[in-house]
């Protein structure tokens, strides 16, 4: 089949200098992306993802979000426009991280990038992989420099043999953090199915098992949670609807079809638009702790219309347990507590209640309305939260806090156990527990505890091997490192002639 060529006014810009990686030139590549037509994309995502008190964490490629929900889904593919390296590197992750999925990918040169040839090779592959027998869905990821040169997957079909076709930029110059990155497709995929119910009957879900009004959860989560929610809603005479980023694409169709939104993961900003303008009601924070299970309860039961009644004999039912198991697992310690899964504030809450003397709590997420009750809840017992919080901000808390155990990103728990702290990363090991609910409480305090106690370790294994391999010297050395101070010193020199050359250049 011969389709037409569309004429595409490519950025070269996109390519020049430095500036095609994260490394550097995110402003030349924001200036070329709007040059290349994508001013509304890029003012979108400043509004919905507002940077502050710094331009971006230090966390993964963003794009890493908007690849794992795709990878996640059934029947979806998943196809990635970018730089071979940052195609590497996010196809690494994603396996690493379990994906079962193949990553699709249109590799560019800067010829192909220029001429809008590009663009006629996405839409190639795109028509390839439209088999409605294997695919409900393609994705296709603009990655920077295709965003920065303007390849417009706006008009890709959006739909081939059924197939629905989901073209979204996710550049690390306009989403600050791979967990809004998650927020730009599933809203994407929200916006096109609501689109799909309001055209007419779309298929049922193919394992909806209630006729109880349901409650969307928005947020990736533990398993377990989901059914944990369920389990307390069904006291409410509701019950847990999909989870979203969904598992596949019919799932999308229940979650709208809510009674109201569970904002558990509160950064969702751009899902929440799609689910507003679906009229359904969003509640925030988590059923987490005593004091966090009965306030969503009971916002809960107000989105919902839910007579006080049930509502009471559901806490009379709940908090007691769930007082009972914090009291029989409590957590004794000085904790800091930072991470960029978004859920940081709601594992914060735990611990206090938990009775840890928690100081500190950074997220690479920004503020939104979602998450000020458990701000709001943390600030009031004395916790320090930090939003968009910088490596050098979540270091600086432990430096201050000398914590019993340090929770965070992997470059934190490394500076933590280079002080011998004991330290724990939060993806793997808190994020991978339940926190909802009965099971919730008292699920943190074995791992936790069995950290805090681990100090006489780390103290021996500092006492042992000193500062061997630590700072400049670390590495594998054939003879005894020698010290290069005027090395250092030239080095040092040069940068700040970059820096007052830099300093010069802007002032012109
Ligand atoms: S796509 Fe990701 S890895 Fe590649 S330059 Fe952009 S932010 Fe960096």
């Amino acid at each position: 089949m011969t389709r037409p060529v569309i004429p595409i006014v490519a950025n070269p810009a996109a390519l020049q200098g430095d500036g095609v990686g994260c490394h550097s030139g995110a402003d030349q590549m924001r200036e070329a992306a709007r040059a290349a037509g994508k001013s509304d994309t890029l003012d979108q995502y400043a509004q919905d993802y507002p940077k502050g008190p710094h331009d971006q964490p230090q966390s993964m490629c963003p794009a890493f979000g908007s690849l794992r929900v795709g990878l996640r889904m059934k029947r979806t593919a998943t196809v990635l426009s970018g730089s071979a390296c940052c195609v590497y590197g996010l196809t690494f992750t994603s396996h690493f991280y379990g994906a079962r999925r193949s990553v699709g990918y249109v590799p560019f040169n800067s010829e192909s990038l220029v001429t809008g040839k590009l663009f006629e090779d996405i839409r190639d592959s795109v028509h390839a992989y439209a088999d409605p027998d294997r695919y409900d869905a393609i994705v296709i990821i603009n990655l920077c420099v295709p965003t920065a040169s303007g390849v417009p997957l706006q008009i890709l079909p959006k739909e081939i043999n059924g197939v629905r076709v989901i073209g979204i930029d996710v550049p690390g110059f306009g989403v600050p953090t791979h967990a809004e990155a998650k927020d730009v497709l599933a809203a994407a995929m929200l916006r096109y199915a609501r689109s799909e119910v309001q055209a007419g009957p779309v298929a049922a879900p193919a394992n909806r098992v209630t006729d109880r009004p349901t409650i969307t959860l928005l947020g990736e989560m533990f398993p377990a949670d989901p059914m944990i929610i369920g389990g307390m809603l069904q006291m409410l005479d509701l019950a847990a609807g999909p989870v979203v980023p969904t598992r596949e694409w019919r799932e999308l169709y229940s979650a709208l079809d809510c009674a109201a939104v569970a904002a558990i993961h509160p950064f969702y900003t751009a899902s929440l638009r799609e689910f507003d303008a679906a009229g359904r009601t969003a509640v925030g924070s988590a059923p987490v702790g005593h004091d966090g299970t009965e306030a969503w309860l009971q916002a809960i039961a107000k989105a919902c219309n839910v007579e006080q009644a049930k509502v009471d004999a559901a806490k009379n039912k709940l908090l007691p347990a769930i007082r009972a198991a914090l009291a029989a697992t409590p957590i004794k310690g000085r904790i800091t507590l930072s991470g960029y899964e978004g859920s940081e504030l709601l594992v914060a809450r735990l611990l206090v209640e938990s009775g840890a003397d928690l100081r500190y709590v950074g997220t690479a997420c920004p503020q939104t309305a979602m998450s000020n009750t458990d701000r709001e809840w943390l600030e009031a017992r004395g916790v320090h939260v930090q939003y968009r919080a910088s490596l050098e901000q979540d270091i600086a808390a432990v430096n201050e806090f000398t914590p019993d155990l340090a929770i965070g990103t992997t470059p934190v728990v490394q500076a933590a156990k280079e002080l011998s702290l004991p330290a724990l990363y939060f993806t793997n090991l808190i994020s991978a527990r339940p926190l909802m609910g009965p099971a919730g409480a008292g699920s943190l305090a074995t791992v936790i505890n069995a950290a805090i106690h681990n100090k006489p370790r780390m103290d021996e294994m500092k006492a042992f091997f000193g500062s061997t391999g630590a700072g400049d010297r670390a590495g594998v050395w054939e003879e005894v490192p020698v010290q290069r101070p005027e090395f250092r010193a030239e080095v040092r020199r040069k940068l700040e002639k970059a820096a007052k050359k830099r300093k010069a250049e802007e002032m012109i």
